[in-house]
């Protein structure tokens, strides 16, 4: 016997039956010469909605669609050492209804194999897959929603960390006025709302007087308490939309949004008197301001409006302190 023929009469080889009796995605039944199940792959059952026991020791033709039932038996008396062909055979599940399977069958010491492909057992096996990643999708899913709100939350801390940075770049820290940055600011945003709404606005401008003595002679931090308790009455002393701006040491600037001159003259004199009376905590003397008025005219650029007002305060300081001087017209 050649090697060829030695080959054919060994297969499959046994431990190879063995294999595909065991396995999980092929339709393999071991049937012996009358076509009676003698083993079959654990899949088996499943395919025809049988249980394990009532499997064994069956006709295999009983699972055939009727018109397949006579060629298999023939083909099963015709298997040669070679095995048979590949063909497609219809099984007839009373449940699952047809299904058609591609086959081969080969000789056994104990009979013959048959081993058909699957497509149900295949498609079982996929959509337990599918289901696996389905649930790996939905752990990745809720992850992912976590991220994005912890994302959001850092996003929303950022933009809150952001504005207070925002906010202190335009305050005074010793006094929590406004700096001179956020008087420019709202200084050419009231000039345009003034240009729109044709009203005037006013700036004051205002120097502690002699506040180098009151560093001298009670010392930097009475100082700072002053600035602080000035600062704050003149917050409480104008209106909400008027703007208090700290723009220098003990120089502080007003604006009055639609105000005129003499109105303007009018508050810096109230605030000048009630100053004087001002008592301030850790602070045993009275203090006083010199103010400057300047107006600015609806539509009228603002650029030299703190130089006015800083030319009518110079000749309040001139003129003796504590006292309001208004910008003269220009000559
Ligand atoms: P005048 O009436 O002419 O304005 O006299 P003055 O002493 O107020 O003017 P001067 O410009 O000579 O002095 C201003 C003083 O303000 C000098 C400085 O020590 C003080 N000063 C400026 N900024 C601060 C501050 O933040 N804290 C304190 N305590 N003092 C300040
Ligand atoms: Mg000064
Ligand atoms: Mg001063």
């Amino acid at each position: 016997m050649d090697q060829a023929a030695m080959d054919a009469k060994n297969f499959p080889p046994d431990n190879l039956a063995d294999f595909l009796l065991g396995s999980d995605l092929l339709f393999c039944v071991l049937l012996d010469a009358g076509g009676i199940i003698r083993a079959h792959s654990p899949g088996v059952p499943r395919l025809l909605h049988l249980s394990g026991d009532v499997c064994l020791n069956r006709p295999f033709v009983a699972h055939l669609a009727e018109n397949d039932a006579e060629p298999f038996r023939r083909r099963l008396t015709e298997t040669g050492r070679e095995g048979s062909d590949e063909f497609l055979l219809n099984l007839h599940s009373p449940i699952q209804g047809p299904s058609t399977l591609r086959c081969r069958l080969f000789p056994h010491p104990r009979g013959i194999l048959f081993v058909g492909e699957s497509p149900i057992a295949k498609a079982d096996v996929l959509t337990e897959e599918l289901m696996q990643l389905n649930n790996r999708l939905a752990v990745l899913s809720r992850e992912n929603t976590r991220k994005n709100r912890e994302l959001e939350e850092r996003n929303r801390q950022l933009q809150e960390a952001n504005r207070t940075i925002e906010e202190l770049a335009r305050k005074d820290p010793l006094t929590g006025a406004a700096n001179l940055r956020k008087f420019n600011e709202v200084l050419n945003f009231e000039a345009e709302r003034g240009a729109r709404l044709e009203t005037p606005l006013v700036m004051i401008m205002l120097d502690l007087d002699h506040f180098k003595q009151v560093n001298d002679l009670y010392g930097h931090d009475a100082g700072d308490k002053v600035l602080i308790a000035v600062t704050a009455f003149l917050m409480k002393g104008v209106r909400p939309y008027d703007l208090v701006a700290r723009i220098g040491g003990e120089e502080i600037a007003l604006l009055l949004p639609e105000t005129d001159l003499d109105k303007g003259v009018e508050a810096a004199e109230r605030l000048r008197r009630e100053l004087a009376e001002l008592v301030i905590d850790g602070y045993p003397e009275r203090i006083t301001a010199s103010f400057g008025v300047a107006l600015l005219p609806p539509g009228e650029n603002p650029g030299r409006l703190m130089t006015r007002a800083d030319a009518a305060l110079y000749r309040a300081k001139e003129q003796g302190r504590n006292r309001v001087e208004r910008e003269t017209a220009p000559a």
